[in-house]
């Protein structure tokens, strides 16, 4: 399998090459040159396999440079980390399927691509004799799950920039409580957009990243999109009979979980259809329904690992969209930076409300979401899953199987969750340990040069 950027501008590469290179050279998101696909006879063979014998399954498909066996252990290491012996279970509550992608070393959907991007980072570094400088952005969730998924690795070194005081308390201190040699935490003064901008400036300055061998945890990265493509096939398997669709709803900041459910519909998932639910900041939300794709302001709501304006995986489905055209994709891109925003075809637009339906959930829903979603069926859901879940509510018919995903536990977020029922939520082991364990953190402006020089300090 070869991978092509969606901008067009980079010779076909393999698999290991694309997961070292993060975004493409060309300033593109790296696909694979054509998506594999499954029967539904194959489908219903993988009912009674474990997690990671399925997770094998799929993501060999995309791989051919790693020998079976090696691929294998990396997949079983990954998973071993969880605290749930599914990995990633579903449970029904009241007419709709929630599929748990918590069960992670830090609670949230992130770990299930992380941990596996983490081995496959050191895995391929030690083939290599090679060392990596990730540098990364995050509103929290990706990176507590990247710097679990590195720390302590040989020939890794991290630094990740959240935006300085829009994390929850218990994101920060999964992030700053790591003191490994190799893991940088950098507060920045500023938004997430902020953040990703500055990342992407140092990645797009080749003589930078190739002096740093600098690296992306971001769900840029191809590998996490591949590892999270195997739990939407594994909720079909639980959830639905031979042939049957299944509509899942999945609460979308940066469009990286979305699209792994597009990824596993275009290789013969029976979908009925993906729901694309968001917060205030509903940037998609208006280009499903509305057609205006056109960049806001970044709001801060008590869903904050969804609080983005501009979801950088989106590019790989206007790819797709666009029949692959990357200079379509190019043009596309360069009205966004001059006009801040993208205009598209009535055909287009036709094909992305076939593709998704979408619904936007304010705070005010999201709160009583939880607080009825608890009293109906004393199960507990976080900010995030219940915008997916409200989002559900409204737009699934009857007929509908609709499975929402569950992408954090409810304590990671216990400030909003306590706001909607009016108790505090229950530490789970994960979190308490980490309370009063010393921190360390470094704080910095929103400004691309100071990090830059800061990384230049730090690198090992
Ligand atoms: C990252 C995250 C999301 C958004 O996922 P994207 O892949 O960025 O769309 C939703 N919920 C939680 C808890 C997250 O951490």
């Amino acid at each position: 399998m070869r991978y092509i950027s969606t901008r067009g501008g980079i010779a076909p590469i393999r698999f290991k090459d694309a997961v070292m290179m993060g975004l493409a050279d060309d300033g593109g998101l790296l696909l694979p040159e054509m998506i594999p696909s499954f029967t539904s006879a194959e489908l219903e063979s993988w009912r009674g396999l474990t997690y990671p014998q399925l997770a094998f399954e799929i993501i060999s498909r995309y791989v051919d440079d790693i020998p079976a066996d090696d691929l294998r252990g990396i997949i079983d290491r990954s998973y071993a980390t969880f605290s749930h012996p599914e990995v990633t279970p579903v449970v029904r509550q009241d007419g709709v399927f929630i599929l748990e992608l918590f069960h992670g070393t830090t609670l949230a959907f992130k770990d299930v691509a992380l941990q596996f991007l983490g081995n496959l980072f050191e895995y391929i570094l030690a083939e290599r004799r090679e060392r990596l400088t990730i540098v990364g952005a995050t509103s929290g969730d990706t990176g507590s799950a990247a710097i679990h998924g590195v720390r302590g690795k040989k020939g890794i070194t991290i630094f990740i920039m959240h935006p300085q005081g829009k994390t929850s308390a218990v994101q920060a201190l999964q992030m700053t409580s790591v003191l490994d040699d190799n893991v940088h935490n950098i507060a920045v003064q500023g938004t997430f957009d902020d953040c990703q901008d500055i990342v992407k400036t140092l990645m797009n300055d080749l003589e930078f990243k190739q002096r740093h061998k600098l690296g992306a945890v971001n769900s840029i990265n191809w590998a996490r999109v591949l590892a999270q493509v195997v739990y939407y096939i594994y909720a079909w398997l639980k959830v639905a009979q031979a042939g049957q669709k299944v509509l899942f709803s999945v609460p979308t900041g940066n469009f990286g979980d979305i699209f792994a459910g597009y990824v596993a519909w275009q290789m013969g998932l029976p979908v009925q259809q993906l729901l694309l639910a968001t917060n205030e900041n509903n940037i998609l939300t208006r280009f499903i329904n509305q057609g205006d794709y056109s960049v806001g302001q970044v709001v801060q709501t008590v869903s904050p690992s969804m609080d983005i304006q501009v979801a950088s995986n989106f590019e790989r489905y206007l790819f797709y969209l666009f029949n692959r055209d990357a200079a379509r994709v190019r043009t596309a891109f360069a009205q966004l930076k001059n006009e801040g925003r993208i205009v598209f075809s009535p055909d287009e637009l036709a094909q992305v409300r076939h593709d998704f339906c979408s619904a936007s959930i304010n705070r005010e829903q999201t709160l009583a979401t939880i607080g009825s979603f608890l009293k109906e069926t004393g199960y507990l859901l976080d900010p995030h899953t219940a915008v997916g879940v409200k989002a559900a509510r409204d737009l699934a018919a009857g007929d509908m199987l609709p499975v929402c995903l569950a992408t954090a536990h409810p304590a990671k977020f216990g400030e909003a969750v306590q706001e909607a029922t009016g108790q505090p939520v229950p530490l789970p082991p994960a979190i308490q340990r980490l309370l009063g364990l010393p921190t360390r953190c470094a704080l910095l402006p929103a400004d691309q040069q100071q990090v830059r020089t800061f990384i230049e300090q730090h690198v090992e």
